[in-house]
């Protein structure tokens, strides 16, 4: 952050209007980032709305963009957050991104007590629409000019580089601060973060597709990158639900686990130099759903290479330990802190160390709940700073 702060001091000699952005949505945040730079904006984003006020005072923003998350605490918030600003600095435009038309209506209409307070300057409906929104947020900008009542930044000594984060890291998100129990709000909230990156690339793309095709490849690599994420989470949230009301079907068959083993692993090599390596000592026949397996052991590989450096060696070993069949799957990666193995199966638990990688905190819930319904189990063998080792146990087919 530190450098983000250098770049922040070195950038206020130039003429470029600031806009600042409060959202705590990464995704958002970096794609609206991207728009206002290349409309030839200065911006800086804050997650965290109690750092307004000190980052009004220390980058005298000419235009400020809070996001209002229908159904959040966030909601509500964003109107009082308006209402404060407007308060402590009137001229200072205040515009809002919002998905809930009832909401556009009420800020437009300008008619109730508290979008009169709020004096919203402009409202952006999302999915946005880069035209419009650069078209509003100009429109903001051009008819205020900068508060005159802003003071110079002696209060704002005290402003840690660390307290304004600028563009957070994407997907780095504390999934365990979420109240599990609040499944649709989870669910809403994870669908609609790749969905706003889908649609803001989609626009990138358009924009770009004839005066620079290398930029717009790029957006839908990007696009079709965040598609294959909401697939991977449509599936998980779909498999979550499924496996906690009982209701996932299992289709059982004899089959060679070394097989499905080494197939499964085969869809998982997409390296030149394969990096994991396979032993299995005979044929080990289980009884399950070939699929369901795979979909575990395809989990917990895809975990080992994300969480391990690239290129770094995975290894699964099959062998026979009494009645079951061990699949055991080693990397040489983050590990798991000693402090939270407890939870690690719990749904949407993510270590510390894992949340700059995109996951959900799913994946291994999920896996333990399918091996259970094969009388299997799965668990974290061992785990230290140099890798991890998973096992997943199925019983013999008799
Ligand atoms: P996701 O990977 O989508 O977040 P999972 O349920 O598969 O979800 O894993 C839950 C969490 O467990 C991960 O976010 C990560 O913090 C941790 N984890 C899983 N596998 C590993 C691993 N091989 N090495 C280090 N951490 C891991």
């Amino acid at each position: 952050m530190s450098t983000q702060l250098r770049k922040t001091q070195t950038d206020s000699a130039t003429e470029k209007p600031w806009v600042l952005l409060v959202e705590d949505e990464p995704t958002v945040s970096k794609i609206v980032g991207k728009l206002l730079d290349e409309a030839g904006y200065e911006h800086v984003s804050i997650a965290d709305h109690k750092q307004i006020a000190a980052a009004i005072l220390h980058w005298k923003p000419r235009c400020i963009i809070l996001d209002s998350e229908p159904g959040s605490a966030g909601h509500e918030r964003s109107w009082a957050d308006a209402a404060e600003i407007r308060r402590a600095h009137p001229h200072l435009p205040v515009l809002m991104f919002t998905a809930d038309p009832s909401s556009t209506a009420e800020a437009r209409a300008g008619t109730t007590a508290r979008s009169k307070a709020a004096g919203y300057a402009g409202v952006i409906d999302k999915p946005l629409l880069v035209v419009e929104f650069l078209a509003t947020l100009k429109n903001a900008v051009d008819t205020t000019q900068a508060a005159p009542s802003v003071p110079t930044p002696n209060v704002t000594k005290g402003i840690e580089a660390e307290a304004i984060s600028v563009f957070p890291d994407v997907d780095g998100r504390a999934s365990t601060n979420w109240a599990v129990s609040d499944f649709f709000g989870i669910a809403v909230h994870e669908l609609r973060t790749p969905l706003m990156s889908i649609s803001g690339q989609a626009q990138l793309a358009q924009r770009y597709i004839e005066k620079d095709p290398k930029r717009a490849a790029d957006a839908l690599s990007k696009l079709l990158e965040q598609t294959k994420r909401m697939d991977k989470l449509i599936g998980d949230l779909l498999d979550y639900g499924r496996v906690g009301s009982g209701a996932l079907s299992l289709e059982v068959v004899t089959f060679d686990l070394g097989v499905a083993t080494a197939i499964t692993i085969a869809m998982h090599e997409h390296e030149d130099t394969p990096r994991i390596t396979f032993t299995t000592p005979q044929r080990v026949r289980v009884q399950g759903d070939p699929d369901r397996i795979a979909q575990i052991l395809g989990n917990l590989l895809d975990n080992a290479i994300k969480y391990s450096p690239p290129g770094s060696p995975v290894d699964v070993s099959l062998t026979v330990v009494g009645a079951e069949a061990h699949l055991r799957i080693t990397d040489q990666g983050l590990g798991v802190p000693d402090e939270e193995r407890g939870p690690l199966f719990a749904p949407f638990f993510r270590t510390t160390r894992t949340r700059d990688i995109p996951g959900t905190g799913l994946g291994l819930h999920i896996s333990r709940r399918i091996a259970e319904q094969h009388r299997g189990r799965l668990w974290l063998d061992s785990s230290n700073s140099v890798g991890s080792v998973f096992v997943l146990a199925l019983p013999l087919a008799s």
